[in-house]
């Protein structure tokens, strides 16, 4: 089977038929950094990594160009330097820092590109004048905005009849608007906000008009895939193609690719619900694979529910695939069956069933290759079971606890050395006494 990937705008599984072989090009809507990533913004992320090494194993590690965009300028960004009397370009450095080591300690790779919003100013600046130019676009009282009944075929991704996409934006019905729907593409600064100048005045850009610059700056004006999580279909995405076709005459994406949602609790984890787990604390009691597996166990179009009981069971399946590659080289070749599970639409339940299939002694070069693949089994065994935390002990305590022990029971003192044994035991390790004489140990998880 070829790859396939349900469409959104088909709501049909399509095969995937790139623009140019010789350059796939993929982009996903990536963070506004003004706070901790949670686990419901970090599975866009896992989703579309998986499809990018996908993308490079069908195409070619040099045939895949994926550009996922930091949003560096923002109202919420705005909002949270002034109520902490930061500098936004410190708040916005620090974050987009901090996504990056999560991102990595789950084994995203990093895109091949990665643009920031307020590097792409004078692009939306023309990309807005082009659009007046064409008539799509109208300034009013220091605002541009986007004229939506310009556009007849306005709503086709979202497939929302016109009075509930009105309701839904939760557009504010202001008096500089033509029509209620019409949304901002450049937006007046007060002295205290950031702004720049344009033909309309100090000011900033619209968050939808951000993405449509930074796509056409670095992957052109028509691409493969955009991607990202079904709370952007609207009103982010439909005014994202609705910018980029009415500015460049021509459709927009070929593929719209949307991941479910993350719940927790049977609702949708989000910030102002309260309800969620950042990337950073979960990685200070679990590997980063171990939420990665979690984050990959449900289909992406499907919602994931999400608890820590969750990944402390993958974490559990990890440890025993880790057990069983010690000493084991990776297959040269992927597993087919884990190559047909992602190929049918992303399908990786399937490929971690496949994985699993593979967990036995006679083929676990083969396990190792499809993991690998996958973003797993990214660590030798031996680091993998000295450095998962759980435990509360980190690796020089333990070091020094079972030098305590092998001291005590030189001196004979028996008491001594089984109260340290039981100390590590209770944090969940495991003391693995070698015939030479020397104490190695693994973390059991047991905690
Ligand atoms: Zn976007």
């Amino acid at each position: 089977m070829s790859l396939h990937l349900t469409n959104s705008m088909s709501g049909k599984k399509e095969p995937f038929q790139p623009i140019d072989p010789k350059n796939v090009r993929l982009y996903v809507c990536g963070p506004t950094v003004y706070d901790f990533a949670h686990i419901g913004n970090a599975r866009p992320p896992v989703v579309f990594d998986l499809l990018f090494r996908l993308l490079r194993h069908v195409y070619g590690e040099g045939h895949v160009t994926y550009a996922r965009n930091i949003t560096d300028i923002d109202d919420k960004i705005i909002a949270r330097a002034a109520e902490s009397g930061t500098p936004i370009a410190t708040i916005t450095e620090k974050f987009a820092r901090i996504y990056r080591e999560d991102m990595a300690a789950i084994h995203v790779l990093p895109p091949s590109i990665e643009p920031h919003a307020t590097d792409h100013i004078a692009q939306m600046i023309a990309m807005i004048a082009d659009l007046m130019d064409k008539g799509f676009a109208y300034a009013a009282q220091e605002h541009v905005l986007f004229h939506v009944p310009a556009m007849p075929d306005y709503g086709k991704l979202s497939h929302r009849p016109r009075d509930e996409m009105v309701a839904g934006a939760r557009v504010e019905v202001a008096p500089y608007k033509k029509d209620p729907a019409d949304f901002v593409l450049w937006k007046p600064s007060d002295a205290d906000q950031p702004g720049w100048e344009s033909p309309w005045g100090k000011g900033r850009p619209g968050w939808h008009l951000e993405c449509s610059a930074m796509i056409k700056a670095h992957l052109g004006t028509e691409i493969d895939i955009h991607g990202g999580g079904q709370d952007l279909i609207f009103p982010h995405h439909e005014n994202e193609l609705a910018q980029s076709e009415c500015c460049h005459g021509h459709p927009f994406v070929r593929t719209w690719v949307h991941n479910g949602y993350v719940l927790s609790g049977g609702e949708k984890m989000s910030k102002s619900l309260g309800n969620f787990h950042t990337v950073h604390d979960l990685l200070a009691d679990f590997p980063g694979e171990a939420i990665r597996l979690t984050l990959m166990s449900a289909h992406y179009r499907q919602p994931l529910d999400f608890t820590t009981d969750g990944i402390a069971e993958n974490k559990r399946r990890l440890d025993r695939w880790y057990r069983l590659i010690a000493g084991v080289e990776a297959a040269q070749i992927i597993p087919q069956t884990v190559v047909a599970a992602l190929e049918d639409d992303l399908n990786s339940p399937r490929a971690i069933a496949a994985l699993e299939a593979l967990a036995k002694p006679e083929s676990v070069d083969q396990l190792l290759a499809g993991a690998q693949f996958m973003g797993l089994l990214q660590e030798n065994p031996d680091q993998w079971f000295k450095s998962n935390r759980a435990g509360g002990l980190d690796a020089d305590a333990i070091e020094a606890l079972i030098l305590e022990r092998k001291e005590a029971r030189k001196a004979r003192d028996f008491a001594r050395a089984d109260k340290v044994r039981d100390q590590l035991d209770a944090a969940g390790i495991r003391l693995l006494d070698r015939p030479d004489g020397t104490t190695d140990w693994e973390r059991t998880g047991n905690d």
